[in-house]
């Protein structure tokens, strides 16, 4: 029998996790701090909990995605016995976060699993869908069933605990990076007579897989319209903010990463966080060389 699940965050991606498990039959139970964004799914077959501790109360297996780790913690901090439960935190954070919340899970006789989502929530449950998990060889084995219905193509690393996080940075900067590098050309190719989709259309084919990310960002700096976003502006600062973490403090470098933080923080700063990442070219704009 499908194990009884609980869902914290209804955010895009946790709302995208609910919807996935309801669909393929398994018991599904909600919270949100907005306890409105749980509709869709209460008329999908989920059940709401008002209060955090019947959520838990109630499920064996516990998902959280909320836009950070003290968010979950703070939302856990009235559960003092997680007996015979696995809590797998699919929130984007750091390191020393992923070690400290195992601590706190098995303190209170719980399992502990720490993932990373190496998708969009549109991509959740499809075959090319994978998560990065830890933790101890007992909590994989009680969970696996439900993450390899969320990722078909999802890995476990094994009880390595801080490996889903270094590994989120590692793919989370890159990409970020990528995007931002973009935008920032589109930025410079503004006034030059040269158009956004006759550089969208030259550069997409280089970057193989990436190349629909780029098109949808060119697509939208040409339409000036910056609403359509699975992961917005704020969830991409958040995310490399707290990934980054990891290694600060620390003795390496990281320099590139500030930069593209500075920007993302920036954009956020001047009200572009519900936007996409395409929304930074207003902050380029605003903020010219001194
Ligand atoms: P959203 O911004 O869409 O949702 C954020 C969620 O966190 C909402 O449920 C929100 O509740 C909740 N929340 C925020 N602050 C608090 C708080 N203080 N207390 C309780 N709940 C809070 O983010 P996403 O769903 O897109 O992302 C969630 C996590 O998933 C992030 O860590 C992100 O990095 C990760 N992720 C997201 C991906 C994506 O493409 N979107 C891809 C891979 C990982 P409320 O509705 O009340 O505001």
């Amino acid at each position: 029998m499908s194990q009884n699940i609980f869902v914290m965050g209804l955010g895009n991606m946790g709302a995208a996790l609910a919807k996935t498990l309801l669909g393929k039959g398994y018991p599904v139970t909600v919270w949100n701090r907005t306890e409105s964004k749980a509709t869709p799914l209460l008329d999908a077959g989920a059940t709401l909990a008002h209060a955090i501790a019947d959520g838990i109360a109630a499920n064996e297996v516990i998902l959280v995605c909320l836009n950070n780790y003290e968010a979950s913690r703070r939302g856990l901090s009235s559960c003092s016995d997680l007996t015979g439960k696995t809590l797998i935190q699919l929130t984007t954070g750091s390191t020393h976060e992923a070690s400290n919340l195992q601590d706190w899970v098995t303190q209170r006789g719980g399992r502990y699993l720490d993932g990373a989502i190496l998708a969009y929530p549109s991509g959740i449950g499809s075959p090319g869908c994978a998560l990065l998990v830890a933790g101890h060889e007992a909590a994989w084995s009680s969970a696996q069933d439900v993450v390899l219905t969320l990722g078909p193509a999802s890995q476990y690393l094994g009880d390595n605990i801080t490996a889903p996080a270094t590994l989120d940075f590692a793919v989370i900067f890159p990409t970020v990076t990528l995007m931002l590098a973009v935008v920032q050309s589109i930025h410079a190719l503004e006034g030059t007579g040269v158009s956004i989709e006759t550089y969208a259309d030259m550069i997409a084919p280089i970057f193989g897989s990436a190349g629909h990310s780029i098109k949808a960002l060119a697509h939208s700096i040409a339409l000036n319209d910056f609403s359509q976003t699975e992961a917005s502006l704020a969830v991409w600062q958040a995310a490399l903010e707290n990934a980054s973490n990891s290694f600060r403090p620390g003795p390496k470098n990281l320099d590139l990463v500030d930069a593209v933080s500075q920007i993302l923080s920036g954009a956020v700063a001047g009200g572009a966080g519900s936007q996409n990442l395409a929304a930074t070219i207003q902050y380029m704009r605003d903020s010219p060389q001194k």
